[in-house]
């Protein structure tokens, strides 16, 4: 088990998402995964006007910014670029945000997002441009507004925050889904092909070569025939005729390339590889990481078990553990710089707990507090759940366990709630402590070789090759050229 959608756990944040967002965007995404939001109740769209140039705060809840000055300078610019030469300038938005994975996406209200996962692996500006291009164009073909009509989007605010809520409570059997699949938005072939030819019209329109957008499918589909070792999300699964979808961009680039009106269409390579140089790769583990069943969190110095088998899930407000089968939810979070009992109560409210009886105890020497109860129903669909709630003081912080589970099969779960509060610690292990990201490293070929001896060149274990190789948009027996660009990865 190793996902991907390890993301990081921050301070101060709390109780965001325990709160059922109110937001009604819903996120459209690069290849069909990775987060789609939206309300739990369909609305008809409403004709207020584009928000999309600051960024959604449920989306940075999900995944955090990435202060990286280089990376956001690039897609701002490029973005207000393209829709200045689109089919519906507006006031869009563009972020990078603090994640592995390898997607992008936008919401309708016209804000697009690019993971730093996706960033790692563009070898080009052209391709960076293309999906650019793509995502751009499901924000001004309006197909995420089609989708929110249609009320077929599962959001990421259910991840917690309606999971919570009860009227989704419900579907607790959704929740272990929810929390490996983050909820998958799915776009008709239709909307796909269409946000494709408008990658290739955009990126063509501010003079890219937009053949190189196809070139990146055929760096997400191995990546997808890798994701057996990388945990990197499906393209393939929802998208059976990518290669169909290659041959048609490859077509419709080199009929952009003619009607354009000029000879030469910049690719960028050497550009955009500096421009990744110290790029995080992977998890970061100062964010918290998981190994073998236990959650470690080197800059909150503090670690704990997580039950066997479950699925995990961290995001900078929360780690999640899921029962496989999605019967039961354990979430941790911090619950503020408080004392305990202002921290109860501020969370029995959020959460809607009804006649939760407080007492305080100690937590594997830690003071703290426990309550149980029953969440409010607040209408008639709602099955609502029953939860425990264990908060711990460790210094200046309190940190909330909160499980829920069906009220009739609460009791099977609650000793597991109560083993994984016991089992907080303080984190001592300098292995733990001292544990870095890696990064990405920009190269220069010194001689002319194969990829696979200059990856040998850095020092890079042999199992690696193939991950790399994928990383650089080539095979392992590539001929690099000398003074030719390449990544590798290194702390
Ligand atoms: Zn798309």
């Amino acid at each position: 088990m190793n996902f991907s959608f390890l993301h990081p756990l921050r301070t101060g944040a709390a109780l965001l998402l325990l709160i059922p967002l109110a937001s009604t965007s819903s996120v459209t995404n690069w290849a069909e995964r990775g987060p789609a939001k939206t309300s739990p109740i369909a609305k008809a769209p409403t004709a207020s006007p584009l928000q999309g140039a600051k960024p959604d705060p449920a989306v940075i809840a999900q995944f955090g910014l990435y202060n990286n000055a280089t990376l956001q300078k690039l897609i701002d610019t490029k973005g207000k670029q393209m829709t200045a030469v689109s089919d519906r300038p507006g006031d869009y938005g563009f972020t990078v945000v603090d994640s592995p994975i390898i997607n992008a996406f936008a919401t309708p209200d016209g804000h697009v997002y690019f993971t730093r996962g996706i960033m790692a692996y563009f070898n080009d500006e052209a391709q960076f441009a293309g999906v650019l291009g793509h995502e751009l164009g499901h924000i001004t073909a309006q197909h995420g507004k089609k989708q929110q009509t249609r009320g077929t989007i599962a959001g990421i605010g259910m991840i917690l925050g309606s999971v919570l809520a009860p009227r989704v409570m419900q579907s607790v059997g959704g929740v272990a889904q929810q929390v490996v699949g983050l909820g998958m938005l799915k776009y008709s072939r239709n909307d796909e092909n269409e946000a494709d030819g408008l990658g290739v019209k955009y990126s063509t329109k501010i003079g890219y070569d937009a053949s190189h957008m196809a070139d990146f499918f055929q760096t997400l589909q191995r990546t997808e025939a890798q994701s057996g070792a990388g945990g990197i999300p499906t393209f393939l699964s929802s998208h059976p005729n990518s290669a169909d979808r290659y041959t048609r961009v490859k077509s419709l680039a080199a009929q952009a390339k003619q009607s354009a009106g000029r000879s030469t269409f910049a690719v960028n390579r050497d550009q955009y590889l500096r421009s990744i140089e110290g790029l995080n790769y992977g998890e970061d583990p100062r964010q918290g990481f998981v190994e073998s069943g236990v959650f470690y969190h080197p800059d909150l110095k503090f670690r704990f078990p997580i039950p066997s088998g479950w699925k995990s899930q961290n995001s900078p407000e929360q780690f999640q553990m899921a029962e496989p089968n999605g019967k039961a939810l354990l979430v941790f979070l911090g619950a503020g710089n408080t004392s305990l009992d202002a921290a109860g109560q501020a969370l029995a409210k959020q959460i809607g707990l009804q006649s939760a009886n407080a007492q305080k105890t100690t937590i594997n020497g830690f003071p703290a507090l426990v309550f149980e109860g029953d969440q409010a129903a607040t209408d008639q669909q709602s099955t609502p759940a029953h939860v425990l709630a264990q908060l711990i003081q460790d210094g200046q912080s309190v940190y909330a366990f909160v499980g829920l589970a069906a009220p009739a099969s609460f009791s099977t779960y609650a000793p597991q709630f109560q083993q994984v509060a016991q089992g907080y610690a303080r984190l001592t292990d300098a292995s733990k402590l001292n544990r870095q990201p890696e990064h990405i490293r920009i190269k220069t070929a010194t001689t002319a070789t194969t990829l696979a001896s200059a990856l040998a060149a850095n020092g890079i274990p042999s199992k690696r090759y193939e991950e790399l190789a994928i990383l650089n948009g080539m095979k392992t027996t590539d001929r690099l050229s000398k003074g030719m660009l390449y990544k590798v990865v290194g702390k």
